[in-house]
């Protein structure tokens, strides 16, 4: 039973029906010149303008090897605008989190917004680090840890008040599909989806790119996808992204309706055990994420437990030999010792009430045996 669906979902089974079909009328190189590489790069065309069309907004779609080059893309590919400032938030991926860093590493100046116990950007550290000089934001939407939902749309509207010019990228990933997302109505300059969080295959993902905003490739070859990502495109794995995304937005209540059904199940059933526990996700959060802390428990052992009875959970924290850590949960002033017991549970359209009822009986059997062995 899989209950870590935002690090991944399965291919929707009616994705792959025409795959084969496909893979038959479209093999040719889109890059040819011959008739058949023009039908296939015409289809790819009318992906990207489907999920152009789903997302909003009015720019262009890039599309990449995975979201975690869409947001280095993001945010490397401004650079060349002499950027004084970039500002990033403490709950950002590893992928934009990692790559502010290295820009810290070498002598850009990089800021990052405190979190607040909710999980969200603070606004007053936002407004105080927001200054005239900063030219570059990265505020993720949804949080890949809580499921924590920034107001980008405001954090876009005080940024622009500031610097006009400021160009605001927000990393969609855990948002699309799971709330609304219309890039109209956001406002921002660069947007970061990926499939494999909707029912698309891995290795594939994309940046909406607002029209006006130029960015310089990180991937130098045949130029491909406008000049900003060379490569020949996988023209299959694209068909699949762009079909998710239209069922995610056309799913998305239905979806949104199963997984809270889902996620309150969970809830009151854990309000049964004996046991004494935190969550970090709230009620206005993205629906399919739950962090949750066990008192006095270790996440690692808890998920091995849970994985030796073929039930899979997230872990929230990352180990590494001396301690265990998780810099989201801490910047939301979560206790080390809550972070050390930090499970993340995420539900999918898949997930079924007889799954959570399993879930809820693994889960209380293993926090007690473990907890009966620690004591
Ligand atoms: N951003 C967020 C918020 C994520 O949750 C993830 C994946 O976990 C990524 C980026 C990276 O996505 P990908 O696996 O497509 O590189």
């Amino acid at each position: 039973m899989f209950f870590d669906n935002a690090s991944t979902t399965k291919i929707d089974k009616e994705l792959l029906e025409d795959i084969v079909e496909l893979n038959e009328k479209f093999f040719y190189n889109p890059g040819g010149l011959y008739s058949k590489g023009r039908e296939v790069k015409n289809y790819i065309e009318d992906c990207r303008n489907k999920i152009l069309s789903c997302l909003g907004g009015d720019g262009k779609f890039v599309f990449t090897g995975s979201a975690t080059e869409a947001n280095n893309l993001a945010i490397m590919g401004v650079l060349k605008k002499n950027v004084r400032k970039l500002l990033f938030s403490m709950g950002e991926h590893p992928s934009v989190y990692n790559t502010a860093l290295e820009l810290k590493n070498k002598g850009y100046d990089v800021e990052f917004v405190n979190l607040n116990k909710f999980g969200v950007v603070d606004i007053d550290d936002f407004k105080e680090k927001m200054t005239k000089d900063v030219d570059f934001v990265s505020i993720m939407h949804v949080s890949n840890e809580t499921g924590a939902i920034n107001d980008i749309s405001n954090l876009v509207s005080v940024a622009k008040s500031i610097n006009k010019n400021v160009i605001f990228h927000s990393d969609g990933v855990q948002a699309y599909g799971k709330i609304d997302v219309d890039l109209y109505d956001l406002d921002v300059d660069l947007y970061t989806i990926s499939a494999h969080k909707i029912y698309g295959c891995k290795g594939i993902g994309g940046l909406f790119v607002k029209k006006g905003i130029s960015l310089k490739p990180l991937i130098l070859g045949g130029g491909q996808e406008g000049g900003l990502r060379s490569g020949t495109e996988n023209v299959l794995a694209i068909d699949i992204f762009a079909k998710a995304v239209v069922n995610a937005k056309r799913d998305l209540i239905k979806n949104v309706n199963h997984i809270k059904f889902l996620k309150n199940k969970f809830l009151e059933g854990i309000d049964n055990f004996n046991i004494k526990y935190s969550l970090h996700s709230f009620e206005d959060n993205a629906p399919n994420i739950i962090s949750i802390s066990f008192d006095g428990c270790k996440a690692e052992t808890i998920l091995n437990m849970l994985n030796d009875n073929m039930v899979y959970v997230g872990n929230g924290s990352a180990c590494s030999s001396k301690s265990i850590e998780n810099r989201v949960l801490e910047s939301m002033g979560v206790s080390r010792s809550e972070v050390e017991g930090n499970l993340r549970i995420s539900f999918s359209k898949d997930n079924t009430p007889q799954e959570i009822d399993k879930l809820l009986i693994c889960l209380n059997e293993c926090v007690e045996k473990y907890l009966c062995k620690v004591r």
